[in-house]
């Protein structure tokens, strides 16, 4: 049985399910959008153990506890900053997807929602993005099959119709 892949519109921070994925900076230490969303949601807690993973490199992923948030795990990951797209961006930004699936099958997850990475601050435009996250998700998913199913928390409209067509174009093939 495929594991289930779906887009929605929301707040990362209020899902239901075994471990959410935060768009980091490699300080670990918080920061704005939805890493600062889910630092608040999530309590000092986090921070606390932020604080003993040593920061973490653009592309690689480490993970927490969820602390004060529904989700029982986070797995903060590092997306690229967008050069323009000549820096490594897209592998950089697929590695993220790669590792983020990777840990959550460790972990024993089977459930999981990422937020767009690197949408935000950090200026990846969002179509390409959103292209790299269902594609590297889509190969990933295949090598860990007990991770179910993978939530794209959308925080936009527009973003959630990227998403979904994507995921229909995915489906037919
Ligand atoms: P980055 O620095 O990786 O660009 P940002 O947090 O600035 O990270 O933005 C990443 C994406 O997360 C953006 O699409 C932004 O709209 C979205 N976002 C911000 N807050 C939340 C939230 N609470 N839940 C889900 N997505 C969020």
């Amino acid at each position: 049985m495929s594991s289930i892949l779906r887009a929605v519109v929301g707040d990362i921070t209020t899902l239901h399910v075994d471990a959410i994925v935060n768009a980091a900076n490699r300080s670990l230490l918080g920061g704005g959008g939805v890493d600062g969303a889910i630092h608040r949601a999530a309590g000092p807690g986090l921070l606390e153990e932020c604080r003993k993973l040593g920061g973490c490199e653009t592309g690689d992923a480490k993970w927490t506890r969820g602390h004060r948030l529904p989700a029982k795990f986070v797995i903060h990951t590092v997306g690229p900053v967008w050069r323009g797209g000549t820096q490594g961006e897209a592998d950089l930004l697929a590695s993220c997807y790669r590792c983020c699936v990777e840990i959550a099958s460790e972990l024993g997850a089977r459930s999981i929602a990422f937020p767009c990475i690197s949408t935000g601050a950090y200026g990846y435009p969002r179509e390409e993005a959103a292209s790299i996250a269902v594609s590297t998700v889509c190969d990933t998913i295949l090598r860990y099959p007990a991770v179910r199913e993978v939530i794209f928390c959308c925080f936009s409209e527009k973003d959630l119709e990227i998403y979904q067509t994507l995921l229909n174009a995915d489906s037919e093939r």
